[in-house]
């Protein structure tokens, strides 16, 4: 799967109440962050919004602060030369 932009991934879980994901409540994030985990573009999205420094929102099951902080490790890898995945 190749995520380009997650509005038009079909079966994305998240198509069906958007609010949901970008919600201001920390349960609301938890229940959004709990759906991702069936999603079958899990992965692909969370990469995604990585690489594309999304700063709100549930990203693959992921909130702003758990992609904030992926993003950091990603970043100091790069600066290390290493190789990391999500
Ligand atoms: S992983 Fe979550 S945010 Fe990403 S497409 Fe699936 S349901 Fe939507």
């Amino acid at each position: 799967m190749d995520v380009t932009d997650p509005a038009d991934m079909d079966g994305a879980l998240c198509r069906e109440y958007p609010d949901l994901w970008f919600a201001p409540g920390v349960e609301d994030r938890r229940r959004a962050a709990a759906v991702c985990r069936s999603c079958p573009w899990l992965v692909g999205c969370g990469d995604w919004a990585v690489e594309h420094r999304v700063t709100a929102g549930v990203w693959g099951g992921m909130d702003p602060l758990q992609l904030a902080a992926l993003r950091r490790r990603r970043d100091r890898a790069a600066r290390r030369g290493d190789v990391m995945h999500v």
